[in-house]
């Protein structure tokens, strides 16, 4: 709607509804060539390479990065991860939030208009788009034909294509999960298990939605860190910009017309800025939120600043304190806090990587019996050992238990024997003399350790109940 009707009449409730539910308005981004756009090229291929090339790599024998949640499992390349582990996991995430933090601070959010999924995607689906519809204008022009045998066709030759790519997205994604050299096996013979054909679903129809449909609605509306990173800027910080002080007064003129002499700025008011933008924003008006920091405008502009015969960068990166003719500094407090906490992190997770010992144990005391009495008058608690060996070779262990003076052991055999990557369920009996108990619930421990590698050995506290002392 237009407001500017009010300026004859109060706005009613219905302008206001229209107002605040406006219908969106498709965006057609003009094809643009240049620096950035090779660099966004450049960058779109690399991601998608990987994302669908690493998923069938192999190592030792299998998926080389695998998340296996039945067996509850990651395989990073040679490292595999157990539930145990998870803490690095999470290191990793407090990692990757950190360098987003970092990254933002210092270049805006060239994220968004580079590496994030969103574009990547959204990206490769306008290139399909382009190569079915043709360029903006035709675009444009099938858009407003009605509806006839040869728009059904050009559309219907582009959906395919979409769902297609998407679904393979879909199935790439679900091969993080599921070995994907069986899953592809599945799809040929048609036995695909429920839920890898929920999953393959799924994320096929959310990468058709995202990238084919809501595109920049996704950025807009529902993306969060578009409404918090701006908390990360300050006036160093790495923008797209319009430079006002050249380019206004803007208008249009004939080429080799001297702006000055014309009392204009740099600024032929083309448009052509605002027809790359995949946002549909004005980039003139000032920094947006919506603005991704594609730099599709700066491209654009450069071309025409290049037709014009004017100096590059009307529109370009740079920094607020740039613009206003002040000094651009990059090492400032929050870089330093941002690049401190993350290389302590980076520094912790290393270390303790690093000095992992892959042995677990867990105690687990029998629930259905708190002790009993033999009938040599000691007192008998019985626990099961799960013993997980998370090492890439098999293993033999011994195992201890002390706390509890003329503590015995008693084990149905003296070593436990657990293959590779496995975990053995060893039930164990200790008993103690009633003379011995200070208390009616006292610390044991229980020691495993490898009989092959005395440096693999690890303790677990556990409690031995009895009756009051
Ligand atoms: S304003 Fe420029 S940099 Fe920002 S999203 Fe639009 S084209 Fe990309
Ligand atoms: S592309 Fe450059 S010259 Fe054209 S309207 Fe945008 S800022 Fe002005």
């Amino acid at each position: 709607m237009n407001f500017t009707r009010a300026a004859t009449r109060q706005p009613d409730a219905q302008d206001i509804e229209e107002f605040l539910y406006e219908k969106r308005q498709k965006i057609y981004p003009r094809e643009v060539h240049g620096l950035f756009a090779r660099l966004r090229v450049a960058s779109v291929l690399t991601l998608l390479g990987l994302y669908y090339a690493v998923v069938w790599l192999q190592w030792d024998g299998r998926q080389a990065l695998l998340w296996d949640l039945p067996a509850r499992k990651f395989y990073v390349f040679g490292l595999v991860l157990w539930p145990q582990d998870f803490v690095y996991l999470t290191g990793m995430l407090v990692m990757a939030s950190l360098s987003l933090f970092l990254f933002t601070a210092l270049a805006g959010r060239l994220w968004c208009g580079y590496a994030c999924p969103q574009t990547v995607w959204t990206e490769t689906f306008l290139w399909i788009e382009r190569m079915i519809e043709g360029d903006r204008q035709r675009q444009i022009r099938l858009d407003k034909q009605p509806w006839s045998l040869h728009k059904l066709r050009i559309k219907a030759a582009k959906h395919v294509l979409w769902i297609a790519f998407a679904l393979f997205t879909g199935f790439t994604f679900v091969g993080y999960f599921t070995p994907i050299r069986e899953l592809g096996s599945a799809i040929m013979a048609l036995s695909m298990g429920p839920w890898e054909t929920f999953w393959v679903l799924f994320y096929g129809f959310a990468t058709y939605g995202n990238a084919g449909w809501l595109r920049e609605q996704v950025c807009k509306y529902m993306c969060p860190y578009a409404r918090f990173q701006s908390a990360m800027f300050d006036e160093d910080t790495l923008i797209v910009s319009y430079d006002e002080r050249r380019g206004e007064p803007r208008g249009g003129r004939r080429r080799g017309v001297d702006p000055r002499g014309a009392g204009l700025g740099d600024c032929i008011d083309c448009g052509i800025c605002v027809q790359v933008c995949p946002t549909g924003i004005d980039i003139r008006k000032g920094l947006q939120y919506e603005c991704i920091s594609c730099s599709a405008c700066i491209d654009g502009c450069n071309s025409v600043m290049e037709r014009m015969g004017y100096e590059p960068g009307l529109i370009r990166y740079t920094t607020q304190h740039s613009l206003e003719g002040r000094k651009t500094r990059v090492l400032r407090p929050r870089i330093f806090i941002y690049s401190g906490l993350l290389l302590a992190v980076a520094a912790i997770i290393a270390l303790s990587i690093a000095t992992r010992l892959p042995i677990a144990l867990d105690v687990i005391r029998d629930r259905k019996q708190l002790f009993r009495e033999t009938d040599e008058g000691l007192i008998e608690n019985v626990y099961t050992l799960r013993v997980i060996n998370m090492d890439k070779v098999t293993h033999e262990y011994g195992v201890a238990a002390d706390g509890i003076e003329g503590l015995a052991l008693i084990l149905d055999t003296p070593r436990i024997a657990v293959d590779a990557g496995q975990i053995e369920n060893v039930p164990v009996r200790l008993r103690a003399d009633k003379a011995s108990l200070r208390a009616r619930s006292m610390p044991v421990t229980f020691t495993l350790n490898a009989i092959d590698n005395p440096a693999l050995a690890i303790g677990e506290e556990s409690r031995f109940l009895g009756p009051a002392p």
